[in-house]
């Protein structure tokens, strides 16, 4: 080992910052977050250091540095620009035998501070040696990404409740299968859900009565439109909290590499001959009976699970079967769609509605609108534009309407077809268009032609802008 480890506790304990530029202040922010006793002494003070010294929080000296300084110190933090002055403390300190951080220096440093993910009281320290501090960084967002909040607020309960848990369990290995229940089980469920009373009296009434075996559990999360970055921290968190993974076809292999290596995966798409109805049944049975045998199941959708997903089925279900969940949002293909294809879903004085609908469905209130300052967006619609092009012009809107046809948003493979009401279906068939695709309509598409940055644009002729106002508006 080249650094050995060590927690320091600086609560009230004074330490010397030299220098208050912006390197040093942002040391001294993190030496107050501590509780460190911050004395800090430089030729001049940054406004934010100064500011820090105004409302008392730290002493500030102006004036030039000499060994004198370094009395009643636990630590010294080297932080100015001049590497001959911080040569000069670090050598100071050295030889009265205290550790002394130069900031950015490792070969002048007894003491390096690491890169760190604060989920106090729990801390996660990465360091690099000095050797590439890049790299611990790198590592420490990762980290980061993965430790989730509540795992702080539950250390913080195990502290609150260490004697009691030592009383109520004084024999090592109860104790420490009590600790397991408390990561595993409803405690920690509860701070998820930022219910902390809850888990506190599930805590108490587990010492009294002892913990009940691990429930299973349903995380219903959106998996996005399909580009991994898409998908949220909770759900990649959820992802490697899995044991089963139930997915849609609709959920991209990139997305599901994510996952827990050990969990076990199953594709629960419509199998050939199966209605609607079993196949939902089949999946609403899969999620109950897993979860029933303690496990936790992903439930995973494409896009958002509760636009047109069919989540709210499931949650019903689970909750008829008394089967606890939790529910993970996910971006829905409109928002991708939009954004992957250049077009606002809403433009200042352009559109300022938005109605997500499904092609398979009748719209009510078309009218609510004038047809300009709509935008209206038809999910599940490639075998059915012709019928819904022709609904929409039937309930009134221009048959030139612009409208754009985005398929696979978000992936490799993205294509954006610009056309109108009148020549999407066709324009579709000519280049072949498929599932998935969504039909995004109003006057907002055409910015899509000036702001595309994703894929594939196609733009025959006739949809391309041609009034002074479409003109301008793609301009
Ligand atoms: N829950 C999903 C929608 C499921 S319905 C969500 O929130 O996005 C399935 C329909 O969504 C498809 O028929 C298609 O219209 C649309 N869709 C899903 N992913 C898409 C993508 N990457 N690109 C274009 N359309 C998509």
């Amino acid at each position: 080992m080249e650094h050995f480890p060590l927690f320091l506790n600086l609560h009230g304990r004074r330490v010397l910052v030299v220098g208050a530029g912006l390197v040093a202040a942002r040391k001294i922010a993190l030496l107050l977050s501590a509780g460190a006793q911050v004395t800090v002494l430089a030729k001049a003070a940054h406004p934010s250091v100064s500011a820090q010294a105004e409302q008392g929080h730290i002493s500030l000296h102006l004036g030039a540095f000499d060994a004198q300084w370094l009395q009643g110190m636990w630590l010294v933090i080297a932080a100015t620009n001049d590497e001959a002055l911080n040569a000069a403390v670090a050598q100071a300190a050295s030889a009265r035998q205290l550790w002394c951080n130069v900031v950015d220096d490792a070969a002048r440093s007894s003491a390096q501070v690491p890169a760190i993910v604060d989920r106090a009281p729990l801390t996660i320290a990465i360091s690099s040696g000095g050797a590439a501090p890049v790299i611990a960084r790198r590592l420490r967002e990762r980290i980061d990404s993965l430790v989730e909040p509540s795992i702080g607020w539950l250390t913080a309960l195990a502290r609150r409740q260490r004697a009691a848990i030592r009383r109520a369990r004084p024999e090592l290995g109860a104790r420490r299968r009590f600790y397991h229940w408390l990561l595993d089980g409803p405690v920690h469920d509860a701070l998820r859900a930022a219910r902390p009373e809850a888990a506190e009296a599930l805590l108490e009434e587990a010492l009294r009565t002892g913990e009940a075996p691990p429930q299973g559990k349903v995380l219903l999360v959106g998996a996005g439109p399909g580009d991994p970055g898409l998908l949220t921290l909770r759900g990649l968190r959820a992802l490697n909290e899995a044991d089963v993974i139930l997915h849609d076809r609709l959920v991209s292999p990139e997305v599901l590499q994510l996952a827990r290596r050990d969990a076990l995966q199953i594709s629960v798409g419509k199998t050939p001959g199966e209605d609607h109805e079993a196949t939902q049944q089949r999946i609403q049975a899969l999620m109950i009976d897993h979860a029933s045998q303690g496990r936790t199941v992903v439930r995973l959708k494409g896009g958002d699970p509760l636009v047109y997903g069919r989540g709210g089925e499931e949650l019903l279900a689970l909750r008829a079967h008394g089967v606890a969940y939790e529910v993970v949002p996910g971006i829905t293909a409109a928002l991708a769609c939009g954004a992957y294809a250049g077009i606002p879903l809403t433009h200042r004085a352009v559109a300022d509605t938005l109605t997500l609908a499904t092609a398979h469905r009748r719209e009510a209130a078309e009218h609510a609108h004038a047809p300009g300052q709509h935008t209206r967006v038809y999910y599940m619609g490639v075998e059915r534009l012709a019928a819904l092009s022709a609904q929409l012009t039937h309930d009134g809107l221009p048959f030139d309407t612009p409208c754009a046809l985005v398929e696979n948003g978000s992936r490799p493979g993205q294509r954006t077809l610009h056309a109108t009401l009148a020549t999407v279906a066709a324009q579709a068939r000519v280049h072949a268009i498929a599932s998935p695709a969504l039909l995004i309509v109003g006057e907002v598409t055409r910015l899509g032609q000036t702001l595309a940055w994703f894929g594939e644009t196609l733009a025959p002729e006739h949809a391309r802008p041609k009034t002074a106002r479409a003109a301008a508006l793609a301009a």
